[in-house]
């Protein structure tokens, strides 16, 4: 039987069966793998590491869209950085103020496949006349757009090696912050923090000297394994991140969610970080 070996760290690793290739190919910017697993349904890879499943996309796309969308309140305008699988589109698009998006993926065969092989992710997304999808180095165009301000900025992408890396560069921040309303809100996927450390220590650093607020919240999601994943969030408002519970709650029902790991008790908790992960931050 063929299988999918993800190297987490030198003796360690998670291993998915592949119980039928649905796509592989090397596109113009990273190596792309579509399959069957038996547990986790469809499983999209990029360069050797998972990004999403079917089974337990929910999680990461939930905490990375409705964490920032319901503290701000009413955004009306969002930019995705990477996310080309649709999942963080949709959950955006589930918001009732929300006016635009633009979606900044630098990998068009990453949509294209995704839409083909991973429909539930998108479901649709992608058609919807609020959205504006840009093919573009997310790095080059936080730097040169003028389309800000943005209410909440998304970034999802790949992990800091290959096409991804620009987008924990301080100049990356900087372009964000460009193009933040006051008191808008930035949160990037941020690596699972027992495996690297490194990652939320460096991320921290370049953050601060452009926000007021930054910090950490946490989820955890079965296949980026080896823990709490962290989630960077980064703002000017330092009342933003944690809203009244009652509030997130009236802001959940009138929004019409019905989701199956965010609640108004998990976003307040999730910023609430384990010992090993605040002895990281200054
Ligand atoms: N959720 C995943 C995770 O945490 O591993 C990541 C999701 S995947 C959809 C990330 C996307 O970021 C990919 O589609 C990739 O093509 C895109 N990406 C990588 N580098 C980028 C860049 N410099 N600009 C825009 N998109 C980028």
């Amino acid at each position: 039987m063929k299988s999918f070996t993800e190297t987490l760290s030198d003796g360690y690793g998670q291993t998915l069966s592949i119980d039928e290739l649905l796509y592989e190919r090397q596109t113009e910017h990273q190596h792309l793998i579509i399959f069957k697993n038996r547990f986790f349904g469809r499983v999209m890879a990029l360069d050797g590491i998972v990004q999403t499943t079917e089974r337990d996309e929910f999680i990461y796309h939930e905490m990375m869209v409705h964490v920032p969308m319901l503290a701000f309140g009413k955004a009306r305008r969002v930019l995705i950085i990477g996310g080309g699988d649709g999942g963080i589109l949709r959950e955006v698009l589930k918001h009732p103020d929300l006016e635009q998006v633009v979606q900044v993926e630098i990998d068009q065969a990453v949509i294209d496949l995704c839409r083909e092989y991973l429909p539930n992710h998108s479901q649709g997304a992608f058609d919807d006349p609020r959205v504006d999808i840009v093919i573009a180095d997310g790095m080059a165009y936080v730097e040169q757009a003028e389309s800000g301000p943005f209410d909440v900025i998304i970034s999802d992408c790949t992990d800091p090696v290959g096409p991804g890396e620009v987008l924990f560069s301080s100049a990356f921040y900087a372009g964000c912050r460009r193009l933040l309303c006051p008191g808008g809100v930035f949160v990037a996927q941020n690596g699972v923090v027992f495996m690297q450390p490194d990652e939320l220590v460096t991320t921290a650093q370049r953050l601060s000297p452009y926000f007021a607020d930054t910090r950490f919240y946490t989820l955890a999601v079965p296949t980026y394994a080896g823990g709490l994943m962290a989630l960077a969030w980064a703002s000017d408002n330092t009342a933003l991140a944690l809203p009244d519970q009652q509030q997130l709650a009236q802001r959940y029902r009138q929004a019409g969610l019905n989701c199956r790991y965010y609640t108004p008790e998990i976003h307040h908790a999730a910023f609430s970080l384990p010992a090993y992960i605040q002895q990281l931050l200054p």
